[in-house]
């Protein structure tokens, strides 16, 4: 394809523009002027840290790519935003209960996050939710706040429930919140037998259900919760027990990622006829939590298409206060406390995976073979007379042609009619023929279908070195976008379009659709790259789920993972470093013992010398290199 002409006129602005920074990075990235990504922690008023200085500082420590950054001040922000944009809608409305968020661990398990969320949370009681005993276990030796809630979802056993027990005994906020029927026999039991009352909470289905990825948590069908007919059992039980003041709390969780915020609504508004009903019973109530679902704008396009959503935060918390006011004015019931369960919004923007480009494959501009031999088939001559024929006014009646005769030649080469270097000839043409289409496709007015994405069909592959099936696992798994942006060089003007491909040997290894703000492109714009000179991209809003749900597709393991924190004067400090898995770690998972991999391999080499192959020097060496691979990280360095 002929290359656009390079515009004079273009600066980092167009950059910011084309990739979207400002639709989805949500004031905390931007684009310099001199063209590198920038973090902006403190939104437009602060600091503006440019990402290739951060991998600078990476590499000077001697941690190569690919590593997941975490910026510590996003994560603060983000916990920070939460409360305020609650607490602000409660002040308006003059609602009287409080908000208290909590945290779901498992959307991101690792020691450094829930660390750090228990640190920023302190100062607004922000909370943890848990969802197995490891989580509770994590939970109880990590937050110390008496005011925060731990939230315990989840089934639970009676190890479980004695511990959240003796948490309550301790002076911990800690709800048990009933999955199952059959958990409220064990937790009275666990209660007698302990002489502690328990604090509990109650999950329920709930009719409406949501649009998005993860609708199945809602509705009927959900696996979780109690339908309306067990809740009323649990009452009743309760209520023989004289233990109605222990009920505090209803539950309930729609999925993860709602894009559209009319079926949040619906789905509170029949939680507060159950709150109201649970209050109307005698139960002591005070706690309305409304599980996670709070949605990230991951296209920037602020619609109700799957990666996005067509809410504002505040304009989440307004709804969310004005809905619980609304029905339990009503009925003069008291306003509970609200709890999210937000994981997803907490800390999807904190993280960012830094990666390099490892080498491009593009379809080569070949001299076109103008001069056919003699004797060449009659498809290829066809097709060098296709291509001499091209004009805008025949682009269609060309690009069918070129398809005719490509087709022709491979037919013919099957059948043993024409050779590997005649075929060559005619594929080399038919690219030609292509690319002189998809250079004047632009001028078309109303192109078909298929020339319009003619110019997808030539676009280069770019080798990233990472995995996606370790990185990026939704992207494989369930589509889910992620934004995806070189973080230099973005003064100048993108001139490749390209998909990405990881260095798993698998098909399924690649990044083909990328973020628009009207539906999903296709190819990603990038700049060519330079020999000799790497080139650094990025995919960001990363932290929510991506971490655990990672596997361990052809043994690449964990990535480094690098902390930082910004200061104000725009200086920032490595707080927390982390070596991704070497090569003996992920054999380890996988049940080798790295031990005996290497006492293997050393009876190898000894045969090796035993039959003559090799000299006992060459034996050193050998053991050398196979140990420092074991040593070494999974990853692909120094290749470009
Ligand atoms: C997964 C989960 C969450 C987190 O949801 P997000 O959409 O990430 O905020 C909250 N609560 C429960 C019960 C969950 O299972």
């Amino acid at each position: 394809m002929a290359k656009k002409p390079v515009l004079e006129q273009w600066n980092a602005t167009c950059s910011a523009d084309l990739y979207g920074v400002n639709n989805w990075g949500s004031g905390y990235f931007g684009v310099s002027d001199s063209g590198d990504a920038v973090i902006t922690p403190f939104a437009e008023r602060g600091p503006a840290v440019s990402i290739p200085e951060v991998i600078k500082g990476l590499k000077e420590r001697g941690m190569d790519l690919p590593v997941l950054l975490r910026i510590e001040n996003i994560l603060d922000s983000q916990i920070s935003v939460l409360h305020d944009c609650f607490n602000h809608a409660m002040r308006d409305l003059e609602y009287q209960g409080e908000f208290r968020g909590v945290y779901p661990i498992k959307v991101n398990q690792q020691e450094q996050v829930v660390e750090r969320i228990t640190e920023y949370g302190e100062p607004h009681h922000h909370g943890l939710e848990v969802g197995s005993k490891p989580e509770l276990i994590a939970a109880l030796s990590y937050l110390h706040d008496r005011e925060a809630c731990i939230v315990c979802n989840g089934y639970k056993d009676r190890e479980f429930v004695d511990l959240a027990l003796y948490a309550n005994k301790m002076g911990y906020n800690c709800i048990l919140v009933l999955e199952m029927p059959s958990e409220l026999a064990l937790i009275l039991e666990r209660s007698r037998a302990l002489g502690i009352r328990p604090r509990m909470g109650i999950r329920i289905k709930l009719a409406a259900r949501a649009g998005g990825h993860w609708t199945e948590s809602g509705g009927d069908l959900s696996i979780f919760g109690l339908s309306t007919a067990e809740v009323v059992d649990v009452v009743d039980e309760l209520r023989k027990h004289d233990m109605l003041d222990c009920m505090h709390l209803l539950h309930f969780h729609l999925g993860s990622q709602i894009p559209n915020i009319r079926d949040i609504r619906n789905a509170l508004r029949e939680a507060c006829r159950v709150y109201a009903g649970l209050v109307d019973e005698g139960a002591a109530m005070g706690y309305l939590d409304l599980g996670g679902g709070l949605a990230v704008d991951y296209d920037g396009s602020h619609t109700n298409f799957l990666s996005s959503r067509n809410y504002t935060l505040g304009e989440y918390c307004a709804d969310v206060v004005e809905t619980v006011m609304s029905i339990l004015d009503e009925r003069d019931i008291a306003h509970p406390h609200i709890i999210t369960e937000s994981g997803r919004a907490t800390v999807a923007y904190y993280s960012v995976l830094l990666f390099e480009i490892l080498d491009a494959s593009r379809l080569e501009d070949r001299a076109i073979p103008i001069d056919l031999p003699e004797d060449c088939p009659e498809p290829t001559e066809n097709l060098l007379e296709v291509y001499r024929s091209i004009s805008l006014k025949n682009l269609q009646e060309c690009y069918n042609d070129a398809i005719f005769y490509r087709d022709e030649i491979r037919q013919m080469f099957r059948m043993g009619t024409c050779s590997l270097r005649e075929r060559s000839v005619a594929e080399s043409l038919f690219w030609a023929i292509i690319k002189e289409i998809a250079a004047r496709v632009d001028e078309v007015k109303r192109p078909t279908k298929e020339l319009a994405g003619i110019q997808d069909s030539l676009a280069s592959i770019y080798y990233a070195n990472m995995s996606i099936f370790q990185s990026l696992p939704d992207s494989w798994a369930i589509d889910h976008l992620f934004p995806v942006m070189p973080v230099h060089r973005m003064d100048e003007q993108p001139t490749e379009k390209v998909v990405l491909a990881d260095i798993t040997c698998d098909c399924d290894g690649k990044l083909d659709r990328f973020i628009d703000e009207r539906g999903v492109r296709r190819t990603l714009d990038v700049h060519d790259l330079r020999k000799g000179e790497p080139y650094y991209m990025g995919a960001f809003l990363v932290g929510a789920y991506q971490e655990t749900l990672g596997d361990l597709h052809n043994l690449f393991g964990d990535t480094n993972v690098a902390s930082i924190h910004i200061n104000e004067d725009g200086s920032f400090d490595f707080v927390r470093e982390l070596d991704g898995d070497s090569v003996a770690d992920v054999l380890s998972y996988v049940e080798y013992d790295p031990k005996m991999v290497l006492e293997r391999f050393r009876n190898v080499a000894e045969r090796g010398i035993r039959e003559g192959r090799i000299t006992p020097q060459d034996r050193y060496a050998i053991m050398k290199a196979f140990e420092q691979g074991l040593r070494g990280s999974t990853y692909l360095n120094g290749l470009r």
